[in-house]
């Protein structure tokens, strides 16, 4: 063995690192962004450009979304006392006004930029050059950079609850997010109830429903079109089953039609026109409700919850004209249990022959190569365990009906997870340790810890000042415990 070099493998892993941090042209912003998460600098000795002493509490939460990179950091500058806010990361100082942050609202929290180099800056935010501040020299960093090792995140992201948690017991555990997840369900439907005092309970429900349908960018104006359903359906009812002038009439209300013809004879080209030729008549008769288009959000949208595409769906639903009573058929009727509820649910929810939607994610793209349901079954749970079980649930409670209250209940507790998401993966890596995904195997443990992070990480901060929860959290084991369970 005496011909092998001892540090072979010492030598092949470093000759897998590409020069990532290679003096001269910067390295790549991922780079730079992994080396702030992981706090890989001289942290004793920080200094902003404008020359004050910069101390990281905790370098916030790596953001994969639009916005700031870094969400809810806790720095120090001086001796001034500590501020929360959002942390950027750019190559160089010009990033800030080259990316358009400068006048981006989602930026207003930033309270330090980050860049690779620099010996000043106008962008009149504190900013800290990494180049100078790093722990090791790039190379070094490099080879851990492209090894992986900085996608283990530190103990220090784990949250002060993590420890209490993790002494409760799965049984325990599950006990406590299900509670949660219940006040969750709760404040859903107390919304739903109040908007029914005024407006009814089917009203609140298609409310919700379009509300839903917007997601997060695009709850308001969904919903806004969804108040308007009276009117829409009111001023001139629309024949059933035609959900071709129901799209014409919720695209034009919706301000989402392309204001050209196009001349070409494509699908799409006769199809806009099919839709036109619904909503030209009513354009001046709802001229005073149409939204701009500007109150919609395109950017970060995944193509199947593009509006269009949403609307187009609940074209359907209005369209069919039973929508409602299918759903009720479907909550009250016990016959529903010889299937899964969501594989029910999805087929009553399931648009009804479509010629155009399936083979097209909007009324601009291509067409698919292979046909799209109008709805799966990720968005079923989506508008099952924050709308529907919600109205079902204080329906039943209104009507003091303990029976179909428990109903509701059974079928929010049993509801199979929903699609992962940012919250969730952050909430798992710091309250479970990022050991909870086998803990969330049901759509109601996902709802508790998600009500968790709202009514108490969303009042505290990343260093978790002043939270309650984990003290809370201990008590109920101990209480559990006094009490044999
Ligand atoms: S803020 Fe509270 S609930 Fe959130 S991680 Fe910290 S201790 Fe846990």
């Amino acid at each position: 063995m005496k011909n092998i070099p001892a540090n072979s493998y010492a030598r092949w892993r470093a000759a897998l690192a590409a020069p990532a941090l290679a003096e001269g042209g910067g390295p790549p912003e991922r780079l730079l962004q992994a080396v702030w998460q992981h706090q890989r600098l001289r942290r004793d000795s920080l200094r902003t450009l404008d020359g004050r002493k910069l101390r990281v509490l905790h370098p916030g939460f790596w953001n994969h979304a639009a916005g700031p990179d870094f969400r809810g950091a806790v720095i120090q500058f001086d001796g001034d006392a500590p501020r929360s806010g959002d942390v950027e990361v750019d190559i160089a100082p010009a990033g800030w006004r080259g990316h358009a942050h400068r006048d981006n609202p989602e930026y207003r929290n930033v309270i330090l930029h980050v860049v690779w180099d620099a010996a000043e800056t106008s962008t009149g935010l504190p900013t800290l050059a990494l180049r100078t501040a790093l722990d090791s020299p790039p190379d070094e960093l490099s080879v851990w950079l492209d090894t992986g090792a900085e996608r283990d995140l530190p103990e220090a992201f784990a949250g002060k609850c993590s420890a209490p948690l993790k002494e409760l017991s799965p049984e325990l555990l599950k006990d406590l997010l299900n509670q949660a997840a219940l006040v969750r369900l709760q404040t859903k439907a107390d919304w739903l109830q109040a908007r029914a005092r005024d407006a009814g309970w089917e009203q609140a429900l298609w409310e919700g429903l379009f509300r839903a349908l917007g997601y997060k960018q695009n709850a308001w104006p969904m919903q806004r079109l969804g108040e308007l359903l009276p009117a829409l359906g009111r001023q001139e009812p629309l024949p059933r089953n035609n959900p071709l002038a129901w799209q014409g009439r919720l695209f034009g209300v919706g301000g989402l039609l392309p204001d050209e013809l196009g001349r070409k004879t494509s699908e799409t080209d006769r199809y806009v026109r099919a839709v036109w030729d619904c909503w030209w008549r009513e354009r001046e008769p709802f001229g005073e409700v149409i939204l701009p288009r500007g109150v919609w959000r395109f950017n970060g949208l995944r193509p199947a919850n593009h509006p269009q595409r949403r609307l187009a769906l609940a074209a359907h639903w209005l369209a069919a004209g039973n929508l409602i009573a299918r759903l009720e058929n479907w909550f009250t009727n016990e016959t529903n249990e010889t299937e899964p509820a969501a594989d029910s649910l999805l087929k009553i929810l399931l648009a009804g022959a479509d010629d155009f939607w399936p083979r097209h994610w909007t009324l601009r793209a291509a067409p698919m190569a292979k046909p799209q349901p109008l709805l799966g079954t990720t968005r079923v749970t989506d508008l099952a365990v924050n709308v529907l079980l919600p109205w079902f649930w204080i329906r039943a409670v209104a009507g003091r009906n303990a029976a179909l209250r428990q109903r509701a209940e059974r079928l929010y507790f049993a509801w199979p997870c929903a699609e992962d998401n940012a919250v969730l993966r952050l909430a798992r890596q710091r309250l479970l340790g990022g050991a909870g995904r086998r803990l969330l195997a049901t759509a109601a443990a996902q709802q508790g810890l998600m009500q968790i992070v709202r009514d108490f990480c969303e009042r505290s901060n990343a260093v978790c000042t002043d939270c309650h929860f984990p003290e809370l959290a201990r008590n109920f084991g101990v209480q559990a415990a006094n009490q044999g369970t």
